[in-house]
């Protein structure tokens, strides 16, 4: 059985910039919703509900043909939501001058310059899906990418350091159809302490 990862923080924690509806719909409903429904896809699969999510992502071409699909959509869902509950906080968290930061300015040529690259793939990913600043497994850089509905990028041998959900329930019911503000106002929340923290440990690991 796949379990639902308690949230660290109430509803309504990350308003104004998240409102506490959109945060109990997306948790309660469509986050729950696709732990529920990898567990339904798995159930006659015993020898697949042991499996962590992050192992079936990385070997959907080994899956039966007949739930292929739904594990990739439900524990893609799992996994992203997972990940993007943690890389939220009230008020935000600063990134200090650690190996992240100095990363970035590499790659990129500064925070500011990565800002606008990251919004560029958040904002150009059409219909719904996410935006992700990943590193390469086998190079170890750093990419911002996007990717359509839940697909993940460790699926394609890249992991995740930072991730934006830009599917309309997301924002939809403050923001409607202005994915720009939602986006832009999303920085304010971003809890660079864990991402840190969670880029130290996977560069450690390569
Ligand atoms: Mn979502």
């Amino acid at each position: 059985m796949f379990k639902i990862e308690q949230l660290l923080y109430s509803y309504d924690a990350l308003q104004p910039y998240i409102d506490a509806k959109t945060m109990e719909v997306h948790y309660s409903k469509h986050y729950a919703g696709y732990v529920n429904n990898l567990n339904i896809a798995l159930q006659d699969y015993p020898e697949l509900q042991l499996k962590s999510v992050e192992h079936l992502l990385i070997n959907l071409d080994t899956l039966p043909a007949a739930v292929k699909t739904a594990v990739q959509n439900n524990a893609g869902g799992d996994y992203n939501h997972k990940l993007f509950w943690q890389m939220m906080t009230p008020g935000g968290k600063s990134l200090g001058h650690g190996s992240l930061l100095s990363a970035i300015d590499t790659k990129f040529g500064s925070f500011d310059q990565f800002k606008v690259q990251f919004e560029n793939a958040a904002k150009s990913r059409f219909g719904s899906g996410w935006a992700w600043l990943v590193v390469d497994q086998v190079t170890g850089q750093l990419e911002i990418m996007s990717s359509a509905n839940q697909d993940n990028p460790i699926s394609i041998g890249k992991q995740v350091v930072l991730g934006l959900d830009v599917w309309e329930h997301a924002y939809y019911l403050h923001y409607q159809n202005r994915r720009a503000d939602y986006i832009a106002a999303w920085w304010n929340i971003v809890n660079w302490g864990f991402v840190q923290e969670r880029y130290y440990h996977l560069v450690k690991s390569l």
